[in-house]
């Protein structure tokens, strides 16, 4: 069965200096370790973020290592640590544009075995305008991926209004993934930004796309969100209550209820137990459920599909989760990969 996984993140090998190019710090550095093919993430002050193997940049690594674990198709995006959306505008487009170019140029290489998610300088939603326009027309690639909020703003911001109408006319899908986590000053231990933080900012990020009435204002809008939508899904009961007892607060810009927005995007299968998957597809049906492993980091399913697999779906859902949900998300075919 074609097996498309939609959350597989990819680096280049090296990146640029850009303290030295824009002159001021902030951005990560790759850094070589000696007598391995790893690299370390490294912030420009030096401080330590992650050891990553080749797999993260080396395409031919990562395809031997699909056909060992059966997956036909990876949606390369870039890793949301490089969204860069604090730095200055201009700058900003110029770190999205260099990785952007990197993700096409290896999907050029083996269209049939990748498909490309740009990034963008969401910081100045007009030129995120016009390097989603660039990653569309000229670069081939299927949609864009988001951090969960960009700075002050959240999903709801009406400055990103223009960016999500240009996505929707673009036809560009938007993957969103949880970064720079609310509260992580509270959480210095135990990787809890990882394990906490991160499925608060994805509920964050849905309850601000059905509450700020982005998916009401742009209904062709394709909108897939990181492991499974983080803590949404499994407390909807309580964002429902709360839109029903408090409408002063929470109906301000949309007077739909927010479970009237299940079926309108889709999640990954990212949630590591099949309980939760199958709570996961009876709530969102399995049509809105495309496979995502966030490979190749160690959080991610180590033998993506596999948690489908033990679910024991029917063959109809099982093919909704492995590329059916993912080609209506990308707007393709299976076609396209054969
Ligand atoms: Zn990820």
């Amino acid at each position: 069965m074609l097996k498309i996984d939609i959350h597989t993140h990819i680096l280049p090998p090296q990146l640029p200096d850009f303290k030295s190019k824009f002159g001021y710090g902030g951005f990560m550095k790759l850094v070589p370790c000696a007598g391995s093919h790893d690299l370390d993430m490294v912030d420009d002050s030096g401080k330590f973020f992650r050891r990553v193997g080749a797999n993260s940049y080396d395409a031919e690594k990562r395809l031997k290592e699909c056909d060992s674990i059966n997956v036909n198709v990876q949606v390369l995006s870039t890793v949301p640590v490089l969204f860069s959306y604090w730095a200055k505008p201009a700058d900003g487009l110029q770190v999205a544009r260099y990785l952007n170019d990197g993700i096409s140029e290896t999907v050029g290489r083996w269209p049939k075995r990748f498909v490309g998610l740009g990034t963008v300088p969401l910081q100045d939603p007009h030129l995120a305008i016009r390097e989603v326009e660039r990653c569309v027309k000229e670069l081939g690639f299927r949609g864009i991926q988001i951090g969960s909020h960009v700075g002050k703003w959240n999903l709801s911001a009406k400055e990103l209004f223009p960016f999500y109408e240009a996505c929707e006319k673009l036809g560009a899908c938007l993957f969103v993934h949880p970064w720079d986590m609310a509260g992580q000053d509270r959480m210095p231990e135990y990787f809890l930004p990882w394990l906490v933080g991160m499925p608060a900012e994805s509920s964050l990020a849905i309850c601000s796309m059905i509450f700020g009435g982005v998916f009401e204002k742009f209904p062709k809008l394709r909108v897939a969100f990181a492991h499974g939508g983080g803590a949404f899904p499994f407390t909807l009961g309580r964002i429902q209550r709360g839109f029903e007892s408090r409408p002063d607060l929470c109906a301000v810009d949309s007077q739909i209820s927010p479970r009237e927005f299940i079926g309108r995007f889709f999640v990954d299968s990212l949630v590591h137990d099949p309980s939760a998957l199958k709570y996961l597809v009876g709530l969102m049906g399995p049509e809105h459920v495309c496979l995502g492993s966030d490979y190749p980091f160690p959080l991610g399913e180590e033998s993506p599909g596999k948690i489908i697999r033990d679910c024991g779906f029917d063959e109809r859902a099982e093919k909704w989760l492995s590329h059916d949900a993912a080609l209506n998300w990308l707007a393709m075919k299976k076609s396209d990969f054969s």
